[in-house]
């Protein structure tokens, strides 16, 4: 998978992309992601990227055209599945979303700044928002992160134990049963009996229990909603 991001800080992308999992998946060839300065299309001599919004109001805009020539010159070399524009206006970014997106080849990401992007890029060249949830951030490349952390681990082969990912919280609609690892004794503090029993089927029995058990209490609404994953 190859997933290009737009931005005018990509700096703020380095370290989170570099590490561990995102590392990895890069390393083995599985995923690509390339980052790119807006900035370089900026206009005029000081590469100007924002203005003041029209009708007036404090906060300013980033202009269609400097996109608008960013997004076209990487259309000019790949055919993009999706032009994701991180707004919190977007469709709340959710297990069933990261999966789609994963079966994706080819990704585009824009990152907003400042008030947000002139309303005719979002009209005209994107096809996918999405939000990382109801809160407001200073600019998209910390959600575009997430975004990209939450497909990239998907990928197969990516994560050493390929079933791993299918047993996270929020694949089947549950949350993750706890996890322990030794010592079996920390402080008199237990760790449940049956996880050292030896015996698997009273293990998966007792996860699924321990996983209904959490969903109920934290999550009845995954529990309730039946159209998640064939929203998309
Ligand atoms: N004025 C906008 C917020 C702009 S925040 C509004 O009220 O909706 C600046 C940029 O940060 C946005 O363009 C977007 O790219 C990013 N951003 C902020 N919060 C986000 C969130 N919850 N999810 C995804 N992107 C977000």
């Amino acid at each position: 998978m190859r997933i290009d991001i737009l931005s005018v800080l990509p700096e703020l992308l380095h370290s989170p992309l570099q590490h561990s999992i995102m590392k990895r998946a890069q390393e083995k060839g599985l995923l690509e992601v390339h980052l790119h300065d807006l900035r370089e299309f900026g206009l005029g001599k000081h590469k100007q990227l924002d203005d003041y919004q029209f009708g007036g109001g404090a906060g300013m805009v980033m202009m269609a055209e400097p996109i608008a020539h960013a997004i076209e010159s990487l259309q000019a070399q790949h055919t993009y599945d999706e032009i994701i524009y991180m707004t919190p206006d977007g469709h709340r970014l959710d297990q069933p979303l990261a999966n789609r997106l994963s079966l994706k080849g080819n990704l585009m990401i824009l990152c907003g700044h400042y008030k947000g992007i002139d309303e005719r890029i979002r009209d005209h060249f994107i096809t996918l928002e999405i939000s990382i949830g109801d809160y407001v951030l200073s600019g998209g490349e910390l959600p575009a992160a997430v975004l990209v952390d939450a497909i990239g681990r998907l990928l197969p082969g990516v994560l050493n134990d390929e079933t791993s990912a299918l047993f996270d919280s929020f694949q089947d609609k549950l949350l993750a049963p706890p996890v322990y690892t030794r010592p079996a004794d920390f402080r008199g503090w237990q760790v449940p009996d049956v996880l050292l029993s030896g015996n698997f089927s009273l293990i998966e029995e007792w996860r699924l229990e321990q996983s209904l058990h959490r969903t109920r209490e934290r999550r009845p609404d995954l529990l309730e909603d039946p159209g998640e994953g064939e929203r998309e």
